[in-house]
């Protein structure tokens, strides 16, 4: 991704205008114009600004995006300014991701699945797969994320690897329960093909967490066979290894216990996700779900585990700000506004996953207006207000 860093003389702050229109901006507009239309929901546009509030970096995509709407003549346009502590790397080539979910088939059975109630829905055909491929490179995505459902139950996930590789994706990533991974010739036969980023959902610290959560026995050692197959591998070929761990009310409380677990195997890239509450954990809502209040100490004790062995990505995602004050360089969406995710499913497109998710999925209370954090934070999901409602929500005003 191109990043350009305009010259605070080049904008006027107050209007957030700027003073001039190049050409090559001004065919980017139209191409841009045709893609909006009137009426849809705008995506913020974004700047990053000292702690002064000066406006130091745009990002080129949101800079031309906001040409375009001034054009089409929209009044307001949202405008986040984020302060230096936000660790954004300017020259990060990985931002710009498709998600390919190919199907909602798996092979372990997972207690919190939000897509338990989607496995009758058919897999994405390989033409399809193939398709959203090419419409992803359209969108400038170098990195591409195939999951599921489970990604490696599936007969052409080489193909999709080889053939994303062949259209230019520089980052190919499956997300997995690395079960199948335990086989060695599988593993060499996805990297051959082009994989060089896994991860791993690693729900539980050891066989009796994790099978407990994953309803499969056994999981867990496959899973742990999978991740050394895959550390061995990286020794030799460049291969990421990240992972997710879905925080439920069966494994918050070992949370620093899995937190050592990751540090030991070494992986470098951890996403800690508080459950969202559909599918099968909606269906078993009070005995998967945490309150806040009760998760949050646990999720601090977490983090400084991540913090104190100098993890480089070690996030905690979808979980209130106000519950982790002084934590917030560790929250996910403290980053999304820099990062754009195209996610393509069975029955489903969707073009700006975090506005809309904000929009549908997620609800804040009235006293979030009162919070230093309310850019950035997105509250709880609107499933959780309908079963503990707001009242834990604190706003944190500037000083505290
Ligand atoms: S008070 Fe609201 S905006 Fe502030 S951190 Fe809590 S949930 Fe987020």
């Amino acid at each position: 991704m191109k990043i350009v860093k305009l010259k605070l003389e080049d904008i006027d702050v107050g209007t957030h205008t700027p003073k001039h229109i190049d050409e090559e901006h001004r065919s980017k507009i139209e191409s841009m114009k045709k893609k909006i239309k009137k009426g849809h929901t705008l995506p913020p546009f974004f700047v990053m600004a000292d702690k002064n509030s000066k406006i130091k970096y745009r990002r080129l995509d949101g800079f031309k995006r906001y040409l375009a709407y001034k054009e089409l003549g929209y009044e307001k346009i949202d405008c986040i300014v984020v302060d230096e502590s936000t660790n954004i790397d300017l020259d990060d080539k990985a931002q710009k991701k498709l998600v390919l979910i190919t199907g909602y088939k798996c092979n372990n059975n997972c207690r919190f699945c939000y897509d338990a109630n989607k496995r009758s829905i058919p897999n994405r055909t390989t033409k399809a797969l193939l398709k959203d491929l090419t419409i992803g490179i359209k969108y400038n995505c170098d990195y591409v994320d195939i999951l599921g459902g489970e990604p490696t139950i599936r007969k052409d996930i080489f193909l999709l690897i080889k053939k994303a590789k062949e259209m230019g994706y520089e980052r190919i990533c499956i997300t997995t329960n690395g079960r199948l991974l335990s086989y060695n010739p599988f593993l060499e036969k996805l990297i051959d093909a082009g994989l060089n980023s896994i991860i791993f959902s690693i729900h539980g610290h050891n066989a009796e967490l994790h099978d407990f959560q994953t309803r499969v026995k056994g999981s867990f050692s496959q899973l742990l066979k999978g991740l050394n197959n895959t550390q061995e591998q990286a020794k030799i070929k460049d291969i990421q290894i990240g992972s997710n761990t879905t925080i439920t009310k069966l494994n918050y409380e070992h949370l620093p216990q899995i937190g050592e677990f990751l540090v030991k195997n070494g992986i470098k890239n951890s996403e800690f996700i508080f459950v969202d509450p559909t599918g099968e954990a909606y269906n078993n809502f009070k005995d998967l779900v945490p309150k806040i209040t009760e998760l949050s100490p646990y999720i601090k004790k977490l983090l400084d585990i991540g913090i104190s062995n100098k993890i480089p990505h070690w996030h905690i995602r979808y979980f209130p700000f106000c519950y982790l004050d002084g934590y917030e360089n560790y929250i996910s969406e403290k980053y999304s506004p820099f990062q754009k995710e195209v996610h393509f499913g069975p029955e489903f497109t969707n073009l700006d996953v975090d506005e809309s998710r904000k929009i549908i999925s997620r609800v804040k209370a009235p006293q979030c207006a009162l919070c230093k954090f309310n850019n950035f934070c997105e509250g709880v999901w609107k499933e959780y207000e309908k079963q503990y409602g707001l009242k834990e929500l604190r706003p944190i005003k500037n000083g505290n």
